[in-house]
């Protein structure tokens, strides 16, 4: 307090045989409400004696009682009408929780016409807060720090009044840190706790911060994504959404360890992935299911990373879960719908190709009932039954997979067995089949049957497109973990439309093609992660390229 003030406030009573250093900020801590409304009437009464400025922050009913007490004791109804009197529920917000920010904007905002014009004034102040204030033990006494620090170099003059009765000593001794003075119905004394507005925290940093706090908690509670924080393994938190997936309150989750959530085969590969976290790694996105409270399960989506609480020896994380159920649902029926239209296209062409032997072959069941040249019907029915027999057993290799036995098979092997089986077809028309780039033991793990296939419809491709004789090459090597095969003729070639199309069931350029086998070979390489390239030009033949992903240990 400096002298200045000292003068503007000379000594005051406070009650007949108390007088106080003038510029104080007072807390009356009241137990008695007849001695409460007289030690306020004195504080007045010397506040209008001394033509200071009064201000009155109590219940209206107070007002009234107070005001009425005043003209007794001889004050003149204009005297008593200068007291500035404020509700004091308007004041401190009692029906929102208590801000401090905003209790200590309408304090400055009320003295504020004598500070800013120098004048002394007193401030008669009864303190109250709504019950349920969340935190108001640590809000109170920093809003009496604050509000001593706004006052401090100033001719204001205040008593905050609180209800003795109601107020524990913890916030009391919180509250005699932001006062200079401490006084009860009787006594008056200098406060022990008096820190004179010392390493208040600054207000709108302050406020900012429990802002932000706000603001990011309500985010986290209205996530369409359940939250969790996992301290320990356990749950220690959980928002709305968290509540809603698991069909029940937060209540029922919270401590309990993480894994249970989910389904139990995937309890391990939880505790693996919280122990990679642990560790300082990062887990990828994965997708599992958890189980409700009511034992339904639901496909998930989770992801974690660790989160920094208080005491960095708790090993804490927050972990998103997003219910993809309706997601998967809506994949598995797209698969489900492609694959029925794929059968349902490759069923049409097949009635149509198995329709056309069938034709002809009634069409000359009748004939021959009426003709003589039975023998040539016949040998014609049996070429059509030949055919339908083609088609079906070349269909025969795609419906297998489901349940065909896979080995590990030497790539260079199986070529060389195949290239020997059709030689002599080869021979037949002057072909001759060359293998000598075969590099052994190349291994794949598939279906022998299935790959020795898809090299007999290639190569077989081969000799029907060389009407001339000639050279097939095929030849097989390792390349950076992938096995290479090439079979190449010297074939008649094909032009750019013919090999856009090739794979294609049914498509074929020959007579007595079934545009089939290649359709075949491209089902298969696909089945084992390859893949197969053509290289044609048209006169000069054709190589095709199959690679195919080699076994690893
Ligand atoms: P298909 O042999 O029954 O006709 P494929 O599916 O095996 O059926 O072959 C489809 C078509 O691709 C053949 O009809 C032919 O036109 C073309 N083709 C395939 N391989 C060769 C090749 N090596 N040289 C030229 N044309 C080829
Ligand atoms: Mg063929």
């Amino acid at each position: 307090m400096n002298s200045l003030t000292n003068s503007v406030h000379p000594k005051v009573a406070l009650t007949k045989n108390m007088e106080v250093q003038s510029g104080a900020h007072v807390l009356y801590m009241y137990s008695d409400l007849s001695n409460y409304i007289e030690n306020a009437l004195s504080f007045l009464a010397t506040g209008l004696e001394l033509n200071h400025g009064v201000i009155l922050i109590e219940s209206p009913e107070m007002h009234s009682i107070l005001k009425e007490r005043l003209k007794q004791n001889g004050f003149s109804a204009k005297q008593v009408d200068s007291i500035i009197c404020a509700n004091h529920h308007d004041f401190y917000g009692t029906n929102q929780s208590f801000e401090i920010a905003s209790v200590l904007k309408t304090f400055v905002n009320t003295v504020d016409p004598y500070v800013s014009n120098d004048l002394p004034v007193r401030v008669w102040s009864n303190v109250c807060w709504k019950k349920s204030t969340c935190c108001i033990g640590r809000k109170l006494p920093l809003y009496e720090q604050l509000a001593d620090k706004e006052v401090a170099s100033t001719k204001v003059f205040t008593i905050c009044c609180y209800n003795g009765n109601e107020v524990p000593a913890n916030i009391a001794i919180g509250l005699m840190k932001g006062h200079s003075y401490v006084m009860t119905d009787e006594e008056l004394a200098v406060s022990m706790y008096f820190q004179p507005h010392k390493s208040v925290p600054s207000l709108f940093v302050e406020r900012d911060l429990e802002e932000k706090i706000n603001h990011y908690k309500h985010l986290i509670e209205e996530l369409p994504d359940a939250v969790f924080i996992v301290s320990n393994y356990k749950v220690i938190y959980g928002n709305r959404t968290a509540a809603q997936l698991f069909e029940g309150g937060i209540e029922h989750l919270i401590n309990k360890p993480i894994r249970e959530l989910f389904q139990p085969k995937y309890h391990t590969l939880i505790e693996e992935r919280f122990n990679r976290l642990q560790k300082g790694e990062r887990v990828p996105l994965a997708e599992m299911k958890v189980q409700t409270l009511k034992q339904h399960v639901i496909d998930v989506e989770i992801v974690s990373f660790p989160f920094v609480l208080n005491d960095p020896n708790q090993f804490t994380t927050i972990s998103i879960i997003r219910n993809i159920q309706e997601r998967k649902e809506h994949q598995k029926l797209t698969i489900k719908t492609e694959k029925l239209s794929i059968a349902g296209q490759l069923a049409a062409s097949i009635a149509h190709e198995v329709r056309n032997p069938l034709t002809s072959i009634k069409g000359f069941i009748k004939l021959a009932q009426e003709d003589s040249m039975i023998d040539e019907y016949y040998t014609i029915i049996e070429e059509e039954i030949d055919r339908i027999d083609t088609i079906a057993s070349e269909l025969l290799v795609l419906g297998k997979p489901v349940s065909i036995e896979v080995e590990l098979c030497d790539t260079g092997k199986m070529l060389r067995d195949v290239c020997i089986l059709l030689q002599s077809q080869a021979i037949m028309k002057k072909i001759d089949i060359q293998y000598q780039d075969v590099q052994m033991n190349c291994f794949i793990k598939c279906n022998s049957g299935q790959m020795k296939q898809v090299f007999i419809n290639i190569i077989k491709n081969a000799i029907e497109a060389m009407d001339e004789g000639g050279v097939i090459l095929a030849s097989s090597h390792m390349e950076q973990g992938q096995i290479v095969i090439v079979i190449q003729d010297e074939g008649k070639g094909m032009p750019d439309h013919v090999v856009q199309k090739l794979g294609e069931p049914f498509y074929s350029t020959k007579a007595d093609g079934t545009g089939l086998g290649l359709m075949v070979c491209f089902n298969i390489v696909e089945q084992y992660n390859g893949n197969i390239s053509v290289n044609s030009e048209l006169g000069k033949g054709t190589t095709f390229t199959i690679q195919l992903p080699a076994f690893k240990e």
